[in-house]
């Protein structure tokens, strides 16, 4: 990942650890403390693999075992953070390990983004979903009135990315990851999107086969950072599916589905929007929906609830601006383009979708 003023990489595989003892020695001596952030279920499941592969290193890290998933993203586990790793003694020459999801990642990143103004951190993620997360700096905690709404821009020193560690994934967290996946194929390349929409057990792929494809997602993701990090501009595309998804995802309280989930049916949102704005043909948007249904992502919530349901938080997304609707459209699959929408078109895309 390039950006103007520093440079990191991300590492994909099973002997990524590895790296520690290698590449990353130096990186690890230069601190005085290192401390890992664990998502519970990960250290109960792989804690063993990280701290051994940090011991190799001549690392003995302290360990700070948060709640799993979206609940260590919150303003009490954020600042128990801060003050275990005070009580400890970690100063600015410290370096944080996140260890975990998306979740784990945000919470880590911000926690080190704002500890005495500023500390170091590495990101281990151990999601599909991750691919997206871990890479570009977007650090964020929740407050009850929103999700993401404190944080800040906070670049990682690098990214680990081990992909045994998947082998544990609830099947529902793995859809969830290959959401994204499609979401970055479809603004990106035509001929990629297709042939993931055609690809034989979608959901449960081999490491090879996941291994190169998060790389492509990756890449994609890196490049877009490294043209706009603090999304003036072309960073808002990898936001496609996003505005509808999230209102999905608050009306469902955050945890009926996943992210991913939800991210689905902002996609087919959008698509339907791309018939109407762009060139997208409804025969792809249907080929869409097939592969979706094949591959157990739901749409109840598209049945179960009224535009009005939405609505309220179509409105609230951060990229909403004075009560205008800002949608990531395609013009055509790989050309993403940023589409204003008023409320009555919003309201007949939904029953387009319905
Ligand atoms: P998550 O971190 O919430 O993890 C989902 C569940 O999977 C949790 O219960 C967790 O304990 C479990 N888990 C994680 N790794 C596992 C493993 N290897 N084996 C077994 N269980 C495991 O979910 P996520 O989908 O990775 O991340 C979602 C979060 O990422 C959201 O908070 C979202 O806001 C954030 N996000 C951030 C960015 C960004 O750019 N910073 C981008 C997209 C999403
Ligand atoms: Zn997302």
């Amino acid at each position: 990942v390039q950006l103007a003023d520093l440079q990191y990489d991300v590492h994909i595989g099973s002997d990524v650890y590895d790296l520690f003892s290698t590449k990353y020695r130096q990186l690890l001596s230069s601190a005085d403390q290192i401390g890992i952030i664990a998502d519970e279920t990960v250290a109960k499941h792989h804690l063993p693999v990280l701290c051994n592969a940090l011991q190799q290193a001549g690392v003995e890290p302290k360990l700070k075992v948060v709640p799993s998933g979206e609940q260590c993203k919150t303003a009490e586990v954020y600042i128990d953070c801060q003050s275990y790793f005070l009580r400890e003694n970690f100063t600015r020459q410290s370096i944080l390990i996140a260890f975990g999801g998306g979740a784990c990642g945000d919470l880590t990143g911000f926690v080190a983004a704002t500890y005495m103004r500023g500390i170091r951190f590495i990101q281990c993620p151990t999601t599909i979903l991750s691919h997206d997360s871990a890479v570009g700096g977007k650090t964020a905690i929740n407050l009850p009135e929103g999700k993401n709404m404190v944080g800040s821009f906070h670049q990682p020193s690098a990214v680990l990315f081990h992909t045994d560690l998947f082998q544990t994934l609830p099947p529902r967290e793995m859809r969830s990851g290959l959401a994204e996946l499609v979401k970055h194929a479809f603004i990106s390349d035509a001929d990629w999107s297709y042939e993931l929409l055609r690809k034989e057990n979608f959901t449960s792929p081999s490491v090879e086969w996941l291994s190169t494809e998060l790389l492509k997602g990756i890449q994609v993701k890196a490049d877009i950072v490294a043209e706009d990090t603090f999304e003036h501009s072309s960073r808002k595309f990898l936001n496609f599916g996003h505005t509808f998804g999230h209102a999905v995802e608050a009306v469902y309280g955050y945890g009926g589905l996943s992210h991913g989930e939800c991210v689905v049916i902002g996609m087919v949102y959008s698509l339907i929007a791309s018939e109407q704005y762009g060139e997208i043909e409804s025969s792809f948007t249907n080929e869409f929906i097939d592969f979706a249904k094949a591959n157990g992502y739901p749409f109840e919530p598209v049945h179960e609830h009224s535009f009005e349901a939405f609505l309220p938080y179509m409105l609230k997304d951060k990229k909403a601006t004075f009560g205008n609707m800002h949608f990531i459209l395609l013009q055509n699959l790989g050309l993403p383009f940023v589409q204003q929408m008023t409320i009555p078109v919003c309201h007949q895309i939904f029953d387009e979708l319905k």
